[in-house]
């Protein structure tokens, strides 16, 4: 079936910063998408077209990446006569239409939205679930898995007003028996948590952060853990959820050093920390906590501090400012042994075709895979039927807390309960240096 018109609008995401909403039209109806924003970005991430002009929203508006597909990629799209189902000829079509190697023409966020769209149409053409056209698309074979959550319910870094230099404390029900059971057990410790903060550092305290965690001013990472530790144990998953942690360090590496104390302008030199010495921070934490995984635990282009750490690690070690969902990144930390998991998040590429082979690629250097949400995000729930489709064992999309980030863990709830026996829990399976992480097909 053809698209018959593509048209797209300014919206607002959960920041209240523009984003871009996209309306495909075929004869199926219509098919509308919306387009997430990070904070703490990766200098190698495809570009989000932005206005740039102070006079409105702060210079963020995207009324260049609408027209560009209101004007330039609408009209390509219908005169190509491209059916919905042909997402890999219209992800080529659009990145030619692009012609720069990072989108920067275009847009990134302005040719995402298509791309997304596009499948939402294929699905509807071909009569299936999202997630299942998608799996098609990817040559995914059933049986179908539910991702292990990775719920982040202590906030720091760029997300939150508090001095914590780390970006996410998160909580993976690696014990649990379904997804349901890990929403059940996410939910709970989270409240906990809440309790335990608001005795600890009165009400104030319990205000959240962009992803939806607390985010209490405590004086570091090691009182974050505790706080976890205390909230798991007092909801009784003590042994049955483990800790995994965002730390997105390129937001605090300075002269080749990485400074804790960032959001402090008059921060001490003298205090911040070498490769080597937050490298034995982490394997200090992860001796004492139950940390399965940590991400960005270096700056993105600290290449050899990635594959000394990671070459010495029992954990998970995932890519996202690092590897930027791009294959020509990864290949390079393939190679470079940096990392073993990948940090999946569509608009760091642009399109669903290049994040497929993005998984593609990461699984076949048996990495395991996380997929992601931004940090500025809509109601959009794709995410979670991508997860699905590309058989992620992991997915991360914040705290069981605002919509924005409950929207996707509401859907997966529907997914697990439409493919019942079909599907089984990823738990501590997906996880790289987990059992059996099951692999794509390639
Ligand atoms: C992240 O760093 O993993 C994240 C989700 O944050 P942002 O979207 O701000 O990059
Ligand atoms: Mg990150």
């Amino acid at each position: 079936m053809a698209i018959t018109k593509v048209f797209a609008r300014q919206i607002f995401d959960s920041r209240g910063n523009p984003t871009v909403e996209v309306d495909l039209h075929t004869e199926k109806g219509l098919f509308r998408t919306q387009v997430p924003s990070g904070a703490s970005t990766g200098v190698h991430e495809a570009v989000e077209l932005r206005d740039g002009d102070k006079s409105a929203y702060m210079g963020k508006g995207v009324t260049k990446a609408v027209s560009n597909v209101n004007d330039i990629i609408a009209k390509a799209l219908i005169e190509s006569g491209l059916e919905v189902t042909q997402q890999k000829e219209i992800d080529d079509l659009l990145i030619k239409l692009d012609g720069t190697p990072n989108k920067g023409k275009l847009g990134a966020n302005a040719i995402l939205g298509v791309s997304m769209a596009v499948s939402e149409a294929g699905a509807a053409q071909k009569g299936v679930p999202l997630y299942q056209h998608l799996a098609e698309i990817a040559g995914v074979q059933a049986p179908f898995a539910l991702p292990t959550p990775s719920f982040n319910v202590i906030n720091g870094g760029s997300h939150a007003g508090n001095a914590l230099a780390f970006q996410e404390f998160m909580i993976l029900p690696t014990g649990a028996e379904s997804f349901t059971e890990a929403m059940k057990m996410g939910s709970e410790t989270y409240h906990h948590l809440k309790k335990v903060i608001n005795k600890k550092y009165g009400i104030d305290a319990t205000n959240v952060g962009d992803e939806g965690g607390f985010a209490p001013n405590v004086s570091g990472p090691e009182e974050s853990l505790e706080l976890l530790m205390e909230a798991i144990k007092s909801a009784g998953y003590e042994g049955k959820i483990s800790i995994a942690l965002d730390v997105a360090s390129s937001e605090f590496y300075k002269d080749g050093k990485y400074d804790l104390d960032f959001k402090n302008e008059n921060s001490d030199k003298s205090k911040w920390l070498s490769g080597e010495e937050l490298a034995a921070l982490y394997n200090s934490f992860i001796e004492k906590y139950p940390i399965v995984s940590i991400e960005d635990p270096f700056d993105q282009d600290d290449w050899e501090a990635w594959s000394h750490f990671t070459k010495n690690s029992q954990i998970q070690i995932v890519g996202d400012d690092l590897t930027v969902t791009n294959t020509s990144r990864i290949k390079t930390a393939i190679e470079k042994t940096a990392c073993n998991g990948l940090l999946l998040k569509i608009n760091q590429i642009g399109t669903i075709s290049e994040s497929i082979q993005a998984v593609q690629l990461s699984q076949s250097a048996g990495w395991a895979i996380m997929t992601s949400h931004r940090s500025g995000e809509t109601e959009s729930t794709y995410i979670a039927d991508l997860a699905v489709a590309l058989r992620t064992g992991e997915i991360k999309t914040g705290a069981p807390c605002r919509s924005e980030r409950v929207a996707k863990y509401n859907r997966l709830l529907q997914i697990e309960e439409e493919l019942g026996s079909n599907a089984f829990y990823s738990g501590t399976q997906g996880l790289s240096k987990g059992t059996t992480a099951p692999a794509l097909k390639q």
